[in-house]
């Protein structure tokens, strides 16, 4: 049977150039770069090598911006919990009704525990934030705005630009959930107003277990992890140096890519879109169509339930996801499609297809020869 992985956002497959690259580094080249022998300075060597590569994918200023954290989970919690530590003065979070759990637990939990006033700005229909809503809740209180830069169930962009000018003329530090974003969207940030930005090494075909966060120039943070004085004492612990050697070298080939790899990618997601609303009725795209990352296709179909669908096509060899979560024991809509107000009886039968450079036509029309039946199965048992 064909396997077609369709479950990018989730996680990619590693590239085998950035395994070859890490490989060394569990065997001949072990070294800790704190040593100060001649193992020691090659790994120094090594960190200091994929570090520049981070700095050039985003186009930061200075490479000591880019501190090496666990992955997206924990750039994210550092970055909220260090503004809120380094400003008591402020106690307030801008955030937007569709992050991440990584933000949005994280939140929820300084509300109940920390009394810290969130701020939960409303998404439209179309996956797209409600800006006058955003400007009414800043205040001088705002420790931080943090905004995803796409979103990882419908691939909307969020205007990231817009945001973070609005937070530097209103004096907020502002983080972005980046994790979605990089790899598939060019990136300056030497020329944004952009203070954090998270990233995770598994969403571009690099290791699990790693990633970054950035920090602009002159922003103090406080170390969620409290150690030794790795990563200028704001990240204790041994550097994971298999992983960040291969995180380098996915920032290497994603840099060299970028642009090709959109270009690639997105006839495929529209050419399965495009079979898919053809040949299935009642179907429709969920999210904002024209800014939205080029590699996802959230699309849902009316009274069908999406696990049940990803039940069928995971039989075919499919993976994708659904739209659902479980919660309290029955599957109820993501957050996200609540917050965007998809229509309940489409918000269950949504499927997430979100595609990688390791695709093909081949697997899209793979896709677009089983879904119509299992679909239309559905249908005549209603
Ligand atoms: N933020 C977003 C938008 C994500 O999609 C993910 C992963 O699914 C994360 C954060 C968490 O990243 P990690 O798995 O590296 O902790």
């Amino acid at each position: 049977m064909r396997s077609v992985y369709l479950d990018n956002n989730a996680t990619t497959r590693v590239d085998p150039e950035v395994v070859a690259a890490m490989l060394p580094f569990f065997t001949e080249n072990f070294g800790n770069p704190s040593s100060l022998h001649h193992f020691g300075t090659e790994a120094k060597t090594a960190l200091r090598s994929a570090r520049q590569h981070l700095q050039n994918l985003l186009g930061a200023a200075f490479e000591q911006e880019i501190i090496y954290t666990s992955g997206g989970t924990e750039s994210d919690n550092t970055a909220i919990l260090s503004a809120l530590a380094m400003q008591p003065d402020r106690d307030e979070i801008i955030t937007s009704a569709v992050e991440h759990p990584a933000i949005l637990s994280l939140c929820a939990w300084l509300k109940k525990n920390r009394g810290i006033k969130v701020h939960y700005i409303p998404v439209k229909a179309n996956g797209h934030l409600d800006i006058e809503a955003y400007r009414a809740a800043l205040s001088p209180r705002t420790a931080l705005v943090s905004f995803m830069w796409a979103n990882n169930e419908t691939g909307v962009i969020f205007p990231i630009a817009q945001l973070s000018k609005i937070a530097r003329e209103a004096g907020a530090l502002f983080h972005t959930d980046a994790v979605q974003a990089v790899g598939k969207i060019a990136i300056d940030l030497k020329n944004s107003d952009i203070d954090m930005l998270s990233l995770s090494g598994h969403k571009l075909h690099g290791p699990k277990g790693i990633g970054a966060l950035y920090v602009r120039k002159g922003i103090k943070i406080q170390p969620l992890i409290r150690g030794g004085h790795q990563e200028r004492g704001r990240r204790g612990g041994t550097e994971n140096m298999p992983a960040i050697v291969g995180l380098g070298v996915t920032a290497q080939l994603t840099a060299a890519h970028l642009s090709a790899e959109n270009a690639y990618i997105q006839p495929l997601r529209d050419r399965l879109e495009q079979g898919l609303l053809h040949s299935i009725s009642n179907s429709m795209v969920i999210g904002d169509k024209e800014n939205r990352l080029s590699n996802t296709l959230n699309i849902a179909f009316e009274h069908i339930e999406g696990e049940a669908i990803l039940t069928f096509l995971n039989k075919a060899g499919i993976a994708a996801s659904s739209g659902s979560a479980c919660a309290s024991g029955s599957m109820e809509p993501s957050h996200v499609l609540r917050a965007m107000k998809v229509p309940y009886m489409f918000a269950h039968g949504a499927i997430r297809f979100s595609f990688s450079r390791d695709n093909t036509e081949e697997d899209v029309d793979y896709v677009l020869s089983v879904m119509p039946a299992i679909i239309n199965n559905f249908k005549k048992q209603r």
